[in-house]
């Protein structure tokens, strides 16, 4: 398993499977890691105060968790917020753990200088004390340990939301659940094309997670290698979690869009009846389509790297069947739709050559490879978004780059325009047109009015 593999699983858990296929796992966490300073939870100590105070580190986990905000009705919070109250007030008693894949209770318990007898106290005290049982890497432990050596207190945090506190009492515990909720508030950021997507997007601060997720949801309509151009404007309408006013996390991208060439597309974020959640138009037809307009994932390729100062189109003399993408050798190739691989060999001027075969009579090439992908094969079954190979310069090319062609029934298409002549992506079902509707129009509107300010805004002479 590489790195990248293992960067998937990690993101994985945090994200919707089909929002991954375009999502450079890599790049988050390079991204994150440039975004978010990482703080060392082993040494954090909790606040100054008295009350119960939850230290919460932003790391890359917590800035790419999007747990989904229960309504507020489904919980009774009054029956489990631990009520403030004054614990000893030297905050040097307390060692917090945050738990590592690999770790067990007992090694914990060890490294805080407690023994497997005061462990046994803590499980045996309630059926709640199963939490320890579970231990997933994530996880805080704190422990309160005044001089007497004996553990005064212990919190076990799941999230910075939900977990448990035990204290003791004699030689028992009582145990009390913490369940916070956290403050939801929106944001709206815009940002304008002036070199990269990316660059655009720091300066305007968001978060990179976002940028990507934005990325992936038009992922079917705008090619993000050759689409974009200067100026070129866009928004993000999403959510971020707070608790007692700090920030832990961001939530989920409600609107997006994306301006490109005049053309404007916008998604929503929509939960069928079957509780799916997925990103429409305003119209319900859905963003996901057959296939992806980019061969390459923009967030794949190194962010100094300008493919228009390299020519995109590098044959456009010679009869070209197929559009070229210049790109570092190695930038990873996906395969744009779901398919069969039919041939991973070398072809003459085409060089390491991947074909795969869709459904519908549907053909992708993706020539000049520099190296196929671990285990891809004639054969085998490849999903939309997997990496089938990576950017080379063999065969005939002249520089690496990749020579990607679009096949309808054995006939060259432009692949820039044929997808836009195939038949519509699936649409919201009639029978729950007015479900959606009703759930996405104030959203819309709110929408369309941030949007609007922001065009004023946007156009208003500057003041200096
Ligand atoms: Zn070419």
């Amino acid at each position: 398993m590489d790195f990248v593999d293992i960067s998937k699983q990690f993101v994985s858990k945090y994200y919707p499977r089909d929002h991954l296929y375009i999502a450079g796992a890599l790049g988050i966490f390079c991204l994150t890691l440039l975004f978010v300073p990482d703080s060392d939870k082993g040494t954090a100590v909790p606040n100054k105060t008295t009350r119960i105070a939850i230290p919460v580190g932003l790391t890359a986990t917590s800035s790419l968790q999007i747990p989904e905000a229960k309504p507020a009705t489904e919980l009774a919070l009054e029956d489990f917020v631990v009520p403030d109250k004054p614990l000893l007030e030297d905050i040097t008693l307390w060692r917090n753990i945050e738990v590592k894949s690999g770790d067990n209770l007992s090694t914990i318990f060890s490294k805080v200088g407690l023994s497997d007898q005061a462990l046994f106290r803590v499980l045996n005290s309630s059926d709640e004390a199963e939490v320890l049982n579970r231990l997933y890497p994530g996880y805080q432990l704190d422990f309160m340990i005044p001089d007497s050596g004996e553990l005064e207190q212990l919190r076990v945090l799941k999230s910075p939301l939900d977990g448990y506190l035990f204290t003791r009492h004699n030689n028992n515990y009582e145990v009390e659940r913490i369940l916070k909720e956290a403050q939801i508030q929106q944001a709206f950021k815009v940002g304008q094309i002036a070199d990269s997507l990316f660059m655009a997007g720091q300066r305007e601060q968001i978060p990179a997670v976002h940028i990507m997720e934005m990325a992936n949801i038009f992922g079917g309509v705008i090619d993000f290698i050759l689409d974009p151009r200067t100026g070129d404007q866009f928004s993000i309408l999403y959510d971020e979690q707070f608790l007692d006013g700090e920030f832990i996390g961001n939530g989920q991208i409600l609107a997006t869009q994306f301006v490109n060439q005049g053309r404007t597309f916008t998604a929503v974020r929509y939960r069928d009846e079957e509780g799916e959640v997925g990103y429409y138009s305003p119209e319900g037809e859905s963003m996901r389509k057959a296939f992806l307009r980019s061969p390459l994932d923009v967030f794949r390729i190194s962010s100094n790297f300008n493919p228009r100062r390299r020519h995109p189109i590098l044959n456009t003399i010679r009869a070209h069947k197929g559009t070229d993408y210049a790109a570092p050798t190695g930038t990873p190739i996906r395969a744009t739709s779901d398919g069969r691989v039919i041939r991973a060999s070398r072809n003459g001027s085409f060089g390491n050559l991947v074909i795969v075969q869709h459904s519908g009579g549907f053909q992708t090439k993706y020539a000049h490879l520099s190296k196929y992908a671990r285990g891809i094969g004639p054969g085998d079954k490849v999903r939309q978004g997997d990496i089938i190979g990576y950017v080379g310069s063999t065969g005939g090319a002249t520089g690496p780059h990749l020579h990607y062609e679009f096949l309808v029934n054995g006939v060259h298409q432009n692949p820039r325009t044929i997808l836009d002549k195939l038949p519509k992506a699936e649409s919201i079902d009639p029978s729950e047109i007015d479900r959606f509707r009703q759930q996405t129009a104030s959203l819309l509107q709110q929408f369309e009015d941030l949007n609007t300010s922001r065009l004023l805004t946007l156009n208003q002479p500057s003041a200096d």
